[in-house]
């Protein structure tokens, strides 16, 4: 059971005005280590240590700001299994995704570090002499991330910031520090200048709040529930402060009769139940054509009954637990009331992981298109199954949340499957499969799902103000 490390853990963060958090196991509820939180004041140091730094790192001749970030790519990779362990022990994550997660904050990495040789402007025909625009660094971006996917999330912010010449303050989430602040120490191993960029550990109302206050700061970037960025948007707007939102998402799996059903159905449980369903992404709302809805729920019962929950350190466990005694609560706030049809055998605790954050997978037959396991975002591992009549219906379906994160269409029809794609109000969607990160195509959501765009060729451009210069020929 990964209930000791077998790596060091960050012995101290730097901080401690803002007093200590104890990281707790999700496997066994126990404490892991202790981590210092920062104060508002010492957020405001580092902060200022940012903005002081930003000049000369604006200032780094791009091939140089490029190798120091390949550098730094080079360093993750050296410290892959590490990382990994860290977040099997602080976040629960199977070591798999874990080994995956480190790996993409790499691949991040080295993929903008192409960025700095190729931040283009634009030159555009005037009268009367030269007009080209510049993309200019913003200054202090901070970055806050959830404890979901501590790893990526916080790469998708540094990387393409870093690249394009910002300096970064990142504040992970209080609850999953560890691995964000042994990337800050392996920043430095790598070269990068001090104050380039800083892992502040801390409360949201504290840390992120002085992101948000701080006029250093010059962009927030921020994922996390759909309530705290609204708050925080409301908070960025009295200085104007450009911000970055990916918030919730209540996914639809459209599954059209037509389909591969067997592949549907083997591959719904992983679109909802990876990382234990605290994916924003995840695929929690399962619409499956009515001719086709018993044959599929028959289908899709035993790959939900037969997963195997449990040690995340094991390579074999194909779901661990929640992140916190919090998180399950609220989980099974959800599936206590609802109409479960089916849910895995083995729920995942043993006499050893008694205390840890346990739920089975489990598989809901929603009351209506009312009904809370429907309409509302889990967070955990309960997907929801509901029948449609035609292809009109299950794209209202689709599109009846607030959220437009993501989705899954599966159909052999292909004029289909691009109807649907478009209908659909979500940033990422995918055909005849669940996947939609990849960090080189833009992430994002439609409608209350976020603003703005990560990730993909652009994403160095959201860390930029375009500059006009007219040079006049006179
Ligand atoms: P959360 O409570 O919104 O927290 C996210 C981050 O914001 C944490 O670092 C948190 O700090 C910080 N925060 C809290 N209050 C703040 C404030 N007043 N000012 C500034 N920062 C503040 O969300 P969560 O519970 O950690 O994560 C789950 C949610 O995130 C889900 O709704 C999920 O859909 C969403 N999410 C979205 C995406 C996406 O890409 N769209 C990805 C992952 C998660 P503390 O740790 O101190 O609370
Ligand atoms: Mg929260």
């Amino acid at each position: 059971m990964a209930v000791n490390p077998s790596v060091s853990l960050p012995a101290h963060s730097g901080f401690s005005e803002g007093g200590s958090y104890t990281v707790i196991s999700p496997v066994t509820g126990r404490p892991v280590t202790e981590v210092g939180l920062a104060s508002a004041a010492e957020t405001d140091a580092a902060i200022e240590r940012a903005a002081a730094a930003f000049p000369s790192w604006r200032a780094v001749n791009p091939g140089d700001r490029a190798r120091l970030l390949r550098r730094f790519a080079t360093v993750v990779e050296e410290h892959i299994d590490e990382l990994a362990e860290l977040e099997v022990a602080n976040a629960g994550h199977t070591i798999g995704n874990a080994r995956w997660e480190a790996g993409n904050v790499r691949d991040v990495l080295n993929y903008y570090s192409a960025a700095p040789e190729r931040l283009f402007g634009r030159q555009i025909p005037v009268p009367g002499g030269l007009d080209v625009t510049f993309l200019e660094p913003i200054g202090v971006v901070g970055i806050i991330v959830p404890w979901n996917f501590p790893m990526p999330i916080a790469g998708w912010g540094f990387g393409p910031a870093l690249a394009a010449g910002n300096t970064v303050v990142l504040k992970p989430a209080e609850v999953t520090p560890l691995t964000a602040l042994r990337l800050g120490e392996l920043a430095l191993e790598a070269g990068l200048p001090e104050g380039v960029f800083t892992v502040i550990p801390g409360k949201g109302s504290v840390v992120g709040q002085r992101f948000v206050d701080h006029p250093a700061v010059r962009k927030v970037c921020f994922t996390g529930s759909t309530a705290v960025g609204k708050n925080l948007m409301a908070g960025a707007a009295t200085q104007v402060k450009r911000v970055t939102l990916e918030l919730g998402g209540k996914n639809a799996n459209i599954i059209f009769a037509d389909s591969d059903l067997e592949k549907a159905a083997l591959a719904a449980p992983g679109a909802a139940f990876d990382n234990s369903g605290q994916d924003c992404c995840a695929r929690s709302r399962v619409l499956v054509e009515a001719s086709v809805y018993e044959k599929f729920l028959s289908l899709l019962e035993p790959a939900v009954t037969g997963m195997s929950v449990g040690d995340p350190a094991d390579p074999a466990t194909d779901m661990g637990p929640l992140i916190s005694a919090g998180h399950l609560d609220s989980v099974i706030g959800y599936s206590a009331s609802a109409q479960i049809a089916f849910s895995a055998a083995n729920g995942g605790g043993t006499a050893e992981t008694a205390g840890g954050f346990w739920h089975p997978p489990m598989v809901a037959l929603p009351r209506g298109a009312n009904d809370p396991i429907w309409t509302e975002e889990v967070f955990g591992p309960v997907l929801a199954v509901m029948p449609f009549r035609d292809e009109a219906e299950a794209i209202a379906l689709a599109n009846d949340t607030e959220y437009g994160l993501s989705g899954s269409i599966y159909t052999r029809d292909i004029g289909r499957a691009l109807r649907v794609a478009r209908a659909v109000d979500s940033g990422n969607l995918s055909v005849n499969s669940h996947s939609s990160v990849r960090y080189w195509t833009p992430f994002g959501g439609f409608k209350q799902s976020g603003l703005g765009r990560e990730l993909g060729p652009e994403a160095p451009n959201s860390f930029t103000e375009v500059k006009n210069v007219f040079i006049s020929h006179d």
